[in-house]
């Protein structure tokens, strides 16, 4: 059934927002979808159920310049602009948030902070992997201990001669277990909070897969696990400096998402949208009960706020204008409709709308790991409720 609505997909864009796009990001736009329609759906469900990672996406991923859209071509990655990213995150998330969280924690969380705080013997080295996905990175900011405020870290790296010890452990790491390199972040000393970059195979350096989620099945999350790792001078992000650091990568991760999560949305939507045109009750389609009607109408002007949303963030973004506040209320938003979306469709499509034949259930349950990562829903209100009163209410 899910392949079969696939070939039909088309988005939704009720208000033509496309009149604001390039022609380049539409072009960009429409083959990732194009792709996503090929190569992810006949397998993302199967990945889903069986909790199976699909590896051989990364390298497809990097093909089609979905790792490191914006970063400079100069270092493998495609230079675009910031909407053209956020329409990649878009369709990637249209297949699974899975298959989006691995190409913006690879674009946001490592080649982001490797290009921003790294020494340029770390970009050349790093980035052109990532960038085609031979290498998979990582993020390490939260731990078992602390997870909303990351202020808090246990994680301790000191200085010993000419290198760097790190001890200490990382929790809920999307890719850790297959990553090639982590970025990871620590206090020193004087409890300030550097980067580094650990390698695969470093001694003391482990990272043990997380099982039994219901979330995000076809994605891999574990931890990271430093026991008196050795950590060489050269990896550690030179321009990295205190908490700001990992949460300009958290930002643009976080701008990813309020794209992203459209995607989810309109997948949803538009399996309801053909199920309950062919479904018939009482002797008539679904779709021409009034219930009906008023839930997708609703949904259809909620997703058109939360397009409006993502563009103009985009838009501010591209201009360098936005603000971490902005992307705070977009993720908060757009995920939180994208989520009432999923559960709504599924409801449209009654039993038939619990099995793997739809996505929803894989959408919704996917989306409540991301109304949570990336700073969860109550953390982004409280964003926004200090910028509008000045108060912090966080402590
Ligand atoms: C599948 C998955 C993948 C992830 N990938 C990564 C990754 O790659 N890298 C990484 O570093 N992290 C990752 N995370 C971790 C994620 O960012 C954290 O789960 C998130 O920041 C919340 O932390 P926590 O789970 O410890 O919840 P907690 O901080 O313990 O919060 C629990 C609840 O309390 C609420 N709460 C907390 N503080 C306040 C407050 N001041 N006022 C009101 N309510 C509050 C929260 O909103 C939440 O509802 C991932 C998580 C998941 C589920």
């Amino acid at each position: 059934m899910q392949n079969r609505y696939a070939t039909s997909y088309r988005g939704f864009d009720y208000l033509n927002l496309d009149a604001e796009l390039t022609d380049e990001q539409k072009l960009i736009r429409d083959s990732v979808r194009a792709w996503v329609t090929q190569s992810v759906v006949p397998i993302i469900e199967d990945c889903a159920q069986n909790n199976k990672f699909p590896r051989e996406l990364f390298n497809q991923l990097g093909e089609i310049g979905a790792l490191g859209p914006y970063i400079p071509t100069e270092y493998g990655g495609g230079g675009l602009d910031l909407i053209s990213y956020g329409l990649i995150m878009q369709e990637l998330e249209r297949g699974d948030s899975g298959v989006r969280s691995a190409a913006s924690v690879q674009t946001s969380l490592v080649m982001y902070p490797i290009w921003k705080y790294g020494s340029e013997e770390q970009k050349n080295k790093f980035l052109p992997k990532l960038a085609k996905g031979e290498f998979i990175g990582c993020f390490g900011l939260t731990e078992p201990s602390h997870g909303s405020d990351p202020s808090s870290m246990e994680t301790k790296i000191k200085k010993q001669g000419d290198k760097y010890i790190l001890n200490g452990a990382k929790m809920w790491i999307t890719n850790s277990p297959i990553a090639d390199v982590a970025v990871v972040w620590a206090k020193n000393e004087e409890g300030f909070i550097m980067g580094c970059l650990v390698e695969k195979g470093m001694k003391g350096f482990s990272a043990p897969e997380i099982k039994n989620k219901w979330s995000l099945r076809a994605s891999i999350t574990g931890e990271l696990i430093f026991e008196d790792v050795e950590i060489p001078e050269e990896n550690i992000l030179p321009n990295a400096k205190g908490l700001k650091a990992p949460l300009s990568c958290l930002s643009s991760a976080r701008y990813g998402i309020s794209w992203g999560s459209m995607g989810a949305a309109m997948d949803c939507l538009h399996h309801a949208v053909e199920y309950s045109k062919e479904r018939k009750q009482f002797g008539k389609p679904l779709a021409g009960f009034q219930l009906t009607q008023k839930k997708l109408a609703e949904m259809l002007t909620d997703l058109t706020k939360a397009q409006l949303l993502a563009l103009q963030l985009g838009k501010l973004n591209n201009a360098g204008k936005i603000t971490p506040a902005q992307i705070s209320m977009g993720k908060r938003n757009n995920v939180e409709t994208a989520l009432r979306i999923a559960r709504e469709c599924r409801q449209i499509c009654g039993a038939m709308g619990i099995t793997g034949d739809f996505p929803f259930m894989r959408h919704a349950m996917n989306l409540e790991s991301v109304i949570t990562y990336e700073g969860t829903h109550e953390v982004h209100l409280l964003i926004t409720g200090m910028d509008i009163t000045g108060e912090n209410a966080f402590g």
